[in-house]
């Protein structure tokens, strides 16, 4: 096929007509330009993060933000900012990457480590939590990272975070709230996530929102970034891997089903968010680290507690929330094991004479 502008051959077919390697780039810079423009992504005053993996997504969204800036020529500050979550085989090489790539484009980056944080790699958390609480090792990941961006944004003074989400990742959770009626999430979808601003959370946007996985890949590939394209180990697991095979299955016959999907969210999404509006929000501060969250303690701080108590060799972990009230405790109780009991006994005694 031809590209259908200027009769060289066609790298990819868009909605049955062709497009060229040259014809691609200027479509697919232009569709992210239109995004950020039509939902107001970036803003003069703001300081932007760039939450970068060195995957294909975070490369690209990197180089454009930056690129963005420069054609508009906004004052905005640009760093980037990774999670090393210790994934053996994968993170040492996507970290690599990045580094290469930031030092070429004179971007700031900053590399925080699960390890140095919670005292754990996700490789030595996931099966620990697996055995716990049955679950999977991209549910920590997930806490995790959100926590790690979130405050590490905050501390290098962000407005804004910038990800890398693309469109079949947009669809696929869009769909699996859906399958798990969890509208309450699917408020704080969109290009631009969350539902109110708030001081607590940096406010993440998604400039490659309209641009699907295929498309992303080739545009990395055309521009020749430096990167490997290995996916993570653990995105083989759960309902996510499911939904994106079964999308991609669907797309592959129903051409243009996962833009229809989104094009529908887009369609309702006003009325979700408008909905969780009305909700009572409350938002309190962690009771063991201070991040902001709609609990006593917050997720990440759980899965760090539930795992020391494993290490301390403790036979359950619970978790007593009180509601109403902060005191600037910890409200993790762990249960002795016999001989920490004893111990505790003896001490007592001890005391008592
Ligand atoms: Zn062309
Ligand atoms: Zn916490």
């Amino acid at each position: 096929m031809l590209c259908h502008k200027c009769d060289r051959k066609a790298v990819i077919v868009l909605q049955h007509s062709g497009l060229c390697d040259a014809h691609f780039l200027a479509y697919f810079e232009e569709k992210v330009e239109k995004t950020i423009n039509k939902f107001r992504l970036i803003d003069r005053a703001d300081s932007l993060c760039v939450a970068a993996s060195g995957g294909k997504d975070s490369l690209t969204v990197l180089y454009l933000t930056k690129k963005y800036l420069l054609r508009y020529q906004l004052p905005c500050t640009l760093f980037a900012l990774s999670v090393d979550e210790g994934i053996k085989n994968y993170r040492k090489s996507t970290l690599r990457d990045l580094k290469t790539f930031c030092t070429k484009h004179e971007i700031d980056l900053h590399i925080i480590s699960s390890k140095e944080e919670f005292g754990y790699t996700l490789d030595q958390a996931a099966p620990k939590i697996k055995k716990l609480q049955q679950k999977k090792a991209c549910n920590i990941c997930g806490v995790w990272r959100r926590f790690l961006l979130n405050k590490y944004a905050k501390k290098y003074g962000a407005t804004k975070v910038i990800t890398g989400h693309n469109l079949d990742d947009e669809a696929q959770v869009v769909l699996m709230n859906m399958f798990k009626a969890n509208t309450t999430l699917m408020a704080h979808l969109g290009p631009q996530s969350g539902v109110e601003e708030h001081e607590q959370f940096a406010s993440r946007v998604k400039p490659l929102y309209f641009c699907t996985e295929k498309e992303t890949r080739l545009y990395a590939l055309l521009k020749k970034f430096d990167v490997s394209f290995t996916e993570c180990p653990n995105a083989q697991e759960g309902l996510r891997a499911y939904v994106r095979d079964m999308l991609n299955d669907v797309e592959a016959r129903y051409p243009g089903t996962k833009q229809g999907i989104i094009n529908s969210f887009l369609n309702v999404m006003p009325l979700i968010k408008e909905r969780e509006m009305k909700k009572p929000q409350q938002l309190n501060m962690c009771l063991v680290c201070g991040e902001p969250t709609n609990n006593d303690v917050c997720n990440a701080c759980k899965i760090k507690e539930a795992l020391d108590g494993m290490s301390r060799g403790a036979k359950k972990v619970e978790v007593s929330p009180k509601k109403t009230s902060l005191k600037p405790k910890r409200v993790l109780i762990i249960t002795k094991t016999k001989s920490e009991k004893k111990k505790t006994n003896n001490e007592k005694k001890k005391n008592i004479k």
